[in-house]
């Protein structure tokens, strides 16, 4: 018997109606090895270790044969990429599974870089290692801090070439996520309002069935649940982009159809966090115009609301009732980022005045480059011990001024200093996923070794811990790591 037969499969997509997935089977790597299996989300899925080491996970996570009582396909959506709309898109190199019901909920499984689909549009349906082991590790890295995310289960490897800049290799990721839904999705039926209320309908029900309830003397109408929904997408998002910004996590492409319906962070591609700060940083190196720049995500991520809003015009709700479903965004955004702020300073809570101190802040990290995250990591030991805050600093002296504002506004704070640096020090990650750090795992994967890869994840799942003999993954990049570019098309 095949050893994933354990598992509670189903497939709630595939219950969609045809048009929206094409049924179809991955196309097999050359001689597919696996490079590493992430313990957690296996843990999660209920997968145990004999299964782990079945030749039958090997067979599934390289797309060779289906998971057992699984349908497998590729979804379509549409989007606007770099803010124009770009049509018809979809898994072009990916295929869901099926979905494991596990005690916490149903968590899809998707293949990424398992061949062509109908969705390929120009490209080739794979991916290169380098880019599965950035994905691979960004969605722990990202669980480790708290943020949203998809996961990822395996990495499988294979010599068989594809073609980039260079001639890189092969590698299939399976992702995890209660659902791989997009803004993208729903755009798609933008002019089918029978599919797009089938898909809203799907979604409310799978993943916001409270939405569906009588609320307050609401009538428990569709029109309303849909109100909601947007509502609830809404404050999932700024909720999210605030965890970004606070991190200096930088996506790279916030394209509608890489915009998750549930607020998850989706489809790492050239992500980065932030070393030396730039406000206007753009990590990805097809970004010729800086659209999607560090300062500008906020905004971003609401235009890309308005482009989901504008979808349900087809279901004949009124643009007012959308816009106001749109309008909490900016307060959304600005309770949760003043209450990360909060919470990476020390503060009590966010005060008359605390803008100019934040405005300040980013000034003097921008004006000098200061490592974003080092720099709020030195900020607890302050109070008493300035010197490593102040070492970030070329021209310590403005650093000096800022800290003294700082020191003054802490006086209103009820904690005690030991109290607060305590909570401060659980609130400021000292281990992000830098580009170098993750460049090392890369490179020790083109040989085959796994090592660098388990080693950054067992540091980033707890990024707020200092662990000694780990110094060298809490140190500022290095030059050559602005030398590092990622782009679009890997
Ligand atoms: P992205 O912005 O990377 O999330 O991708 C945008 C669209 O291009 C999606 O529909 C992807 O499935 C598709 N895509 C990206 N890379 C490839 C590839 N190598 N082969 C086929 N489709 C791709
Ligand atoms: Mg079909
Ligand atoms: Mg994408």
């Amino acid at each position: 018997t095949h050893s994933l037969a354990h598992l509670n499969v189903d497939n709630s997509y595939a219950r969609l109606p045809p048009d929206f997935y094409t049924e179809l089977s991955p196309r097999p790597l050359t001689d597919p090895r696996l490079l590493h299996v992430n313990a957690e989300v296996a843990a999660m899925l209920g997968l145990n270790e004999a299964a782990l080491r079945s030749p039958e996970f090997l067979e599934v996570v390289s797309g060779q044969r289906p998971l057992p009582g699984g349908k497998t396909l590729a979804a379509v959506y549409s989007g606007h990429q770099f803010g124009v709309w770009a049509g018809q898109l979809g898994d072009g190199r990916a295929h869901l599974l099926g979905e494991v019901i596990t005690p916490n909920g149903p968590l899809e499984l998707q293949l990424k870089g398992s061949g062509r689909t109908p969705y390929s549009r120009m490209g080739d349906g794979r991916a290169v290692l380098r880019s599965s082991v950035r994905e691979y590790l960004a969605g722990e890295a990202m669980a480790g801090l708290g943020i949203p995310t998809t996961r990822a289960l395996a990495l499988v490897v294979s010599d068989d070439p594809v073609y980039r800049e260079t001639v890189e290799t092969a590698a299939i990721v399976t992702r995890v996520s209660p659902s791989f839904v997009r803004f993208g999705s729903f755009e798609h039926w933008a002019g089918n309002p029978q599919n797009l209320r089938t898909l809203a309908e799907y979604v409310l029900e799978r993943h916001f069935p409270d939405l569906l309830e009588s609320h307050g003397g609401e009538p428990p109408t569709f029109e309303n649940a849909v109100l909601r929904l947007l509502r609830e997408v809404t404050r999932r998002t700024a909720a999210l982009i605030a965890d970004w910004q606070t991190v200096g996590f930088c996506h790279g492409v916030m394209n509608t159809d890489n915009m998750s319906i549930l607020g998850l962070t989706i489809d790492y591609g050239p992500y980065g966090f932030i070393d030396r700060f730039q406000a206007n940083h753009v990590c990805n190196h097809s970004d010729t115009h800086g659209r999607y720049a560090w300062n500008v995500q906020p905004a971003v991520a609401h235009w890309n609301l308005y482009r989901l809003g504008g979808v349900f015009l087809g279901l004949e709700l009124s643009e007012e009732s959308l816009r106001d479903a749109l309008s909490g965004y900016e307060r959304d955004f600005l309770i949760a980022y003043h209450g990360n702020l909060c919470r990476k300073l020390g503060l009590h809570q966010w005060e008359e005045g605390d803008d100019d101190l934040i405005d300040a802040w980013w000034r003097l990290l921008h004006g000098q480059r200061a490592d974003f995250t080092l720099a709020f990591r030195h900020l607890a030991a302050t109070p008493h011990d300035p010197a490593p805050f102040l070492g970030l600093f070329a021209d310590p002296e403005p650093a000096r001024d800022w800290l003294a504002r700082y020191h003054a506004r802490l006086q209103a704070d009820p904690r005690s200093e030991p109290e607060r640096r305590e909570a401060m020090l659980r609130a400021n990650p000292l281990y992000v996923l830098r580009n170098h750090l993750a460049q090392g795992a890369i490179d020790a994967a083109q040989h085959g070794d796994a090592g660098e890869i388990e080693t950054l994840l067992s540091v980033l799942r707890d990024p707020y811990t200092e662990r000694p003999g780990y110094e060298r993954y809490a140190e500022a990049a290095p030059e050559w790591a602005e030398r590092l570019e990622v782009s679009c098309s890997s």
